[in-house]
């Protein structure tokens, strides 16, 4: 199933719930980590010609695997680590942490993205959701992405709009984001604001996915989930936060089933009360496609 030219390391039937933040997920029937660019490239274009299923992630902040598990190949992208800065532009490498990003960026004195501090993922997982908080988004400041598509490396028009962009079936390889120039202490001071901001609001102690649902138009998710009662709802080892209504935590053993059991019972719960029908913002993997 993996070429044998590939250099990377090869996790066989590991279990993806020890990649996924909220902790749940089956085992791959392989896990791997292309050394770069080019190998995770030449990697894609042979599972494809061999008809083998992938799928590529980053740091599994926003995705819930089958408790079945993957029959394929999960590639994750840890290992397309580059950074490189010119001016106020840092070209970036997909497996970099958006963390890692803005940190590198503040220290050279570049800011304007300090509301994104402190999202656990990926620059590919967030460049492809346009990630957002408190106001910022990553998609204004995208300046240019290099893609895979059909086979090829390809810079693709990067578009945006809520939690979607351009290149939401496409693999990520490597973006240009383009940043501020502010004074260093400032952006620093201002990233550590945003992170108190998280601890106060978010179950940063529990796994979860962070956000369950989009926010629909006009509304807030959390408020609809809140005045719907979800808090504090449980089944089986998931559980909707009390301390934010549009989390969902693992109390221990959850298993991804509890989980999608307790969204659903949230879109039924919510429709019911509102008519507003909720959409996942978690990525949701099915057992075959
Ligand atoms: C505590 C907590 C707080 C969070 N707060 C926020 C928040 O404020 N705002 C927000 O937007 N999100 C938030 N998230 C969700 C998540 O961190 C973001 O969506 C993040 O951008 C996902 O990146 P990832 O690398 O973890 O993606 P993964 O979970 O690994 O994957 C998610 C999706 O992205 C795809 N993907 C990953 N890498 C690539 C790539 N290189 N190319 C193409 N597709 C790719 C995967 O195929 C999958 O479909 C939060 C999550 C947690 C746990």
């Amino acid at each position: 199933m993996i070429p044998s030219e590939f250099k990377g390391k090869v996790l066989v039937d590991e279990p993806l719930s020890n990649w996924t933040s909220i902790g749940t997920g089956g085992k791959a029937d392989f896990l791997v980590f292309p050394e770069d660019a080019d190998e995770l490239l030449k990697l894609i274009c042979s599972l494809e010609n061999s008809g083998v299923r992938w799928f590529v992630m980053g740091l599994g902040s926003n995705v819930l695997f089958p408790d079945s598990g993957f029959r394929g190949v999960v590639i994750k992208t840890d290992n397309l680590n580059n950074m490189i800065i010119e001016k106020n532009l840092v070209k970036v490498e997909a497996g970099v942490k958006l963390e890692a990003l803005l940190r590198k960026a503040a220290e050279n004195g570049l800011g304007g993205l300090e509301g994104l501090t402190g999202i656990p993922g990926s620059v590919g997982g967030a460049v492809r959701m346009n990630a957002g908080a408190y106001g910022y988004e990553i998609g204004p400041h995208i300046k240019g992405v290099l893609c895979v598509v059909e086979g090829e490396l390809k810079n693709i028009e990067y578009r945006y709009n809520y939690r979607f962009s351009s290149v939401m079936d496409m693999v990520v390889v490597e973006a240009v984001v383009e940043f501020e120039e502010r004074e260093r202490n400032k952006i620093l001071e201002e990233m550590e604001d945003f992170r108190n901001r998280r601890k106060k609001t978010q179950p940063l102690d529990r796994k979860t996915f962070g956000s369950v649902f989009k926010n629909p138009e006009g509304k807030k998710a959390w408020k609809l989930l809140l005045e719907a009662g979800l808090p504090g709802t449980r089944i089986g080892g998931a559980m909707f936060s009390r301390k934010h209504a549009n989390f969902i935590e693992n109390t221990g053993n959850a298993r991804t089933e509890d989980v999608i059991d307790l969204i659903n019972l949230a879109k039924e719960k919510v429709y019911e009360k509102t008519g507003i029908k909720l959409e996942e913002e978690v990525v949701v993997v099915k057992e075959e496609d």
